[in-house]
């Protein structure tokens, strides 16, 4: 699983990287977030799943 925050959505909230304990996602100095991880650890895959349902604005998309 890949994943990434589409930038023009994000607003910074922090959820995502709350979720996943800074892991998988974390704050650029924009103050935006962006996927650390070039692939999602099978362990971290539930975390990032909530992440993705639970960003206020959609920004997060996977990478198929
Ligand atoms: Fe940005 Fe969404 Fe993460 Fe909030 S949850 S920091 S809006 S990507």
């Amino acid at each position: 699983m890949k994943v990434k925050v589409n930038e023009d959505k994000c607003i910074g909230c922090g959820s995502c990287v709350s979720l996943t304990d800074a892991k998988v996602f974390d704050f650029n100095d924009d103050g935006l977030a962006y996927a650390k991880v070039d692939e999602v650890e099978v362990s971290d895959k539930e975390a990032v799943e909530n992440a993705i349902t639970y960003c206020p604005t959609a920004a997060i998309e996977e990478v198929k």
